[in-house]
């Protein structure tokens, strides 16, 4: 058992295993049993402070029908970010932006980027 900032308590609380062999790594919050991991990543919404944290991205290319056409490592104009892809089952994911417009800065550290409708900071924590 070990201390884990817990998404749902917002605060560091004691956490057990999650049993379930397809989501080992995740442990689940003694106080609320939400289900938490480690965060590799740190998606800050700048407009309004909106906070997500995940342990996996990729970047999603569209077809012009806005079906997905293939994942790739490195963000890109037109691409989505997805935070957590299939963390609860097929086509599921924690987070996902609307497309890229412009790409200000891709360091080791954060990547900025603006979508349509907003301006986004990816951090690697
Ligand atoms: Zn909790």
């Amino acid at each position: 058992m070990e201390n884990r900032y817990c998404k749902n308590c917002q605060e560091r609380t004691k956490h057990r295993e999650k049993l379930d062999a397809t989501q080992s790594g995740y442990q689940v919050c003694n106080e609320c049993n939400s289900m938490n991991y480690d965060s590799n990543w740190k998606l800050v919404r700048l407009q309004d402070g909106l906070t997500k944290y995940s342990s996996k991205i990729i970047w999603m290319e569209w077809d012009e029908n806005g079906k997905a056409v293939q994942t790739h490592e490195e963000p890109k104009k037109g691409y989505s970010l997805i935070m957590d892809p299939l963390i609860y089952g097929p086509g599921s994911y924690h987070w996902q932006t609307t497309t890229i417009t412009d790409i200000s800065e891709n360091s080791d550290e954060v990547i900025k980027f603006k979508t349509m409708n907003s301006n986004y900071e990816l951090w690697r924590i």
